[in-house]
């Protein structure tokens, strides 16, 4: 666990998203949770140190963010379309990944189910609690669902996916230039800190890159386009995995990442 600021914590190092915290006056407010139950009873024994959990703001509609919510108390923050997703997950194909996955896992999701938002938005909202403002702002992006969380008090962003910290972006749900223009929104907040959704915290001074990387995909999956590529022939052409690495521990996954991304971007561009 790293500590952000006086009051502000995040784990880099777990699987799936990156979890944080902030400690109010008021009790503690959760952004985004563990994907795996041991490590969401682990975080949640660190929490506890800290107060009772007032709040759990979920930043986007994947699992990896939403998961470990069961494990908590606390009210559920989330964009509409992220309860939306929630309300679609089974906790029987959970079960049969972690199976696979995590069987060690298994006995920890006894009366598992997966918990609902009881409060959305779909622009902004903003939450007070104590002496901490939690700015909720819907940033399109990784998904049109993105929701960045930030504490003016800290100066600290949490960012969701639209953050990927020098690891490969998931564009498979992408609105990439709502995430080219949702960049921009995110480097005008003033934050001097950036918890990103997967990759160590970092500064503002990483979004220009962030944007290079989109614009990158962008541009070859037009150029297939206009070249008349098919969907496969520029699945099979296009690779970013060396300018762009994936996480050592999302390594086997490349190859389909790419395949993905290309087959999103083909369908939002070619209209
Ligand atoms: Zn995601």
């Amino acid at each position: 666990m790293q500590k952000v600021t006086d009051n502000v914590y995040a784990e880099t190092q777990f699987a799936g998203c990156n979890p944080g915290f902030v400690v109010t006056s008021e009790g503690v407010v959760m952004i985004d949770t563990p994907q795996m139950p041991a490590d969401a009873i682990k975080w949640r024994e660190e929490i506890a140190k800290h107060g009772p959990v007032r709040y759990i703001m979920i930043t986007e509609p994947h699992g990896d963010h939403f998961t470990g919510a069961h494990f908590f108390e606390g009210t559920i923050i989330a964009h509409e379309g992220t309860r939306e997703a929630i309300m679609a997950s089974s906790a029987e194909q959970l079960k049969e990944r972690l199976q696979e996955t995590s069987p060690e896992s298994l006995p920890l999701l006894e009366g598992f189910s997966y918990r609902l938002p009881t409060i959305t938005l779909n622009d902004r909202a903003t939450v007070y609690v104590g002496n901490h403002t939690f700015r909720l702002i819907n940033h399109p992006g990784h998904t049109p669902y993105q929701v960045a969380v930030y504490i003016p008090e800290e100066k600290v962003v949490f960012t969701s996916d639209n953050i990927f910290y020098e690891t490969h972006p998931f564009l498979h749900q992408a609105v990439p230039y709502e995430w080219l223009e949702s960049l921009d929104r995110l480097q005008e907040l003033g934050a001097e800190s950036m918890v990103p959704g997967h990759g160590e915290v970092c500064r503002p001074d990483y979004i220009p890159k962030m944007k290079t990387a989109i614009q990158d995909w962008i541009d070859a999956v037009s150029d297939a386009i206009n070249k008349g590529m098919s969907l496969e022939e520029a699945q099979d052409t296009i690779s970013f995995l060396d300018r762009y690495p994936v996480d050592e521990r999302m390594a086997a996954m490349g190859p389909m990442l790419q395949r993905m991304n290309v087959a999103r971007l083909y369908e939002v561009l070619k209209k």
